[in-house]
């Protein structure tokens, strides 16, 4: 194998991997203590009061408020004039937060990305095309310099233009490609309107990540183009994509552990939870200059999966995210998250690459419906057909969320679909 990307942390026994980490959380808080936040926050803690990893517990949380409340440069450890970029969270759930980096801290993120591409597989000679947004979003210059760092002909795609898509990856015979999983459905069907098979391009490889997606997708995505896609999980307040992926068993992500802490704690009691259970992900940056972080709360719901990794890697591993905790829907005393729609839908052949989810008041009821693309060649005349399929929904949805939503059939790309993360659920209650 090419050592130059195998990293030597990546091949670290546990104990050694833990020792690595314990000097750089050191390192960290000593860090973290330059900016006016944490010279406030951490005023009761000095390094030399970590004695082992566990003591991570000692220090106290950071929450995307603290973000906000110190925007825009309240986190720097150093001056604004060391730093070199700044990247935008996509705003996804309200205000957006800021994130600074220093050279150092670019070029330690480029590392981490090609340590995650190089790890599925993809090498020097791949042809990558980078379908993601450029600008603010981390995913577009984040998966670009990792590319670059591995040293693949990248080309910066940026977001949407589909029939644009579509030529680049047949002229230059695309081997390898990031891609919201969302946006993969999608342009799926523009392949197919063109009259042509996804499955006769170079393509062999697809990272996919940036939002909750379910296995079934993942499977629909592989089915679809021939591929094999990899999860990949990021946020912009821990770099941006790179923090955990999956490796080729395709079982979980690994979390760079030299580079990430990584805890999960129930959100409620703020206590850690056993492997294996779900609870929110928590992060400390490890190898940050310019902003770090001290047990970030993402937000994101996840458990660790208990026991080794057929690769080899002692790194931990975090299950597929299910949605954030701010996703939760609870209608009629129930609590549904997204994914499991989606989980059921993707599962069902008939059912076309997009759906909606829609809270709405049926009198003083709340009521779900879940708007749901046919697929053309199911999309037929015979009314008592879509009933049935109708029917045969529901009923899968029942099952899994235990309440019966109303199913509206709609035909193929009927629900209109933006260029960056799906918005899965509008709620007009
Ligand atoms: P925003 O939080 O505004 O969407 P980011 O662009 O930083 O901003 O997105 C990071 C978030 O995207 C994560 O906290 C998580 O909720 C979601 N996300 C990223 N990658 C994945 C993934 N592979 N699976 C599920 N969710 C993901
Ligand atoms: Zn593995």
């Amino acid at each position: 194998m090419d050592k130059e990307f195998l990293h030597k942390e990546e091949m670290l026994s546990r104990d050694e991997l833990e020792n690595l980490q314990l000097k750089r959380l050191k390192q960290t808080i000593a860090q973290a203590k330059q900016s006016l936040f944490y010279w406030d926050k951490l005023k009761d803690i000095e390094p030399e009061d970590i004695k082992d990893i566990e003591d991570i517990k000692k220090l106290p949380f950071t929450t995307k408020d603290d973000l906000r409340n110190n925007y825009p440069v309240g986190l720097l450890t150093e001056p604004v004039a060391k730093m070199v970029r700044l990247h935008v969270s996509s705003g996804t759930t309200g205000t957006p937060t800021a994130v600074l980096y220093t050279q150092k801290d670019l070029d330690i993120w480029a590392d981490l990305v090609a340590r995650c591409m190089y790890m599925v597989g993809i090498r020097p000679w791949d042809i990558f095309q980078n379908i993601s947004g450029y600008g603010l979003f981390t995913g577009g210059l984040g998966i670009h310099y990792g590319a670059e760092r591995l040293g693949c002909l990248t080309i910066p795609a940026g977001a949407g233009n589909s029939k644009r898509q579509i030529k680049l990856l047949k002229d230059f015979r695309v081997s390898a490609i990031h891609i919201i999983p969302s946006y993969a459905l999608h342009l799926s069907t523009v392949f197919e309107e063109l009259g042509e098979d996804p499955k006769s391009l170079h393509l062999k490889i697809a990272l996919i990540g940036a939002e909750p997606h379910s296995e079934e997708t993942r499977r629909r995505i592989e089915e679809i183009y021939g591929i094999r896609a990899y999860n990949s999980y990021g946020l912009s307040e821990m770099n941006g994509p790179g923090v955990a992926f999956e490796c080729k068993e395709q079982n979980g992500m690994h979390i760079w552990e030299d580079a990430y802490v990584v805890e999960i704690i129930d959100p409620n009691t703020l206590q850690p939870v056993e492997d294996g259970q779900i609870g929110e992900l928590v992060l400390t940056t490890l190898t940050r200059e310019g902003m770090p972080l001290i047990r970030y709360r993402t937000k994101d719901l996840t458990s660790i999966l208990p026991g080794g990794c057929k690769c080899g890697r002692v790194h931990k591993r975090i299950d597929r995210i299910t949605g954030r905790s701010d996703d939760m829907i609870i209608l009629k005393g129930v609590n549904i998250y997204p994914m499991q729609v989606e989980k059921v839908l993707m599962s069902i052949p008939e059912v076309g690459q997009n759906y909606l989810i829609i809270l709405e008041k049926q009198g003083y009821i709340d009521q779900m419906r879940v708007k749901v693309e046919v697929k053309d060649e199911f999309f037929v005349e015979d009314m008592r057909e879509l009933k049935k399929l109708q029917q045969k929904i529901a009923r899968k949805l029942r099952e899994e969320i235990l309440i019966t939503p109303k199913v509206e059939l709609v035909e193929h790309k009927s629900i209109p679909r933006g260029e960056g993360k799906a918005i899965r659920v509008v709620d007009n209650r």
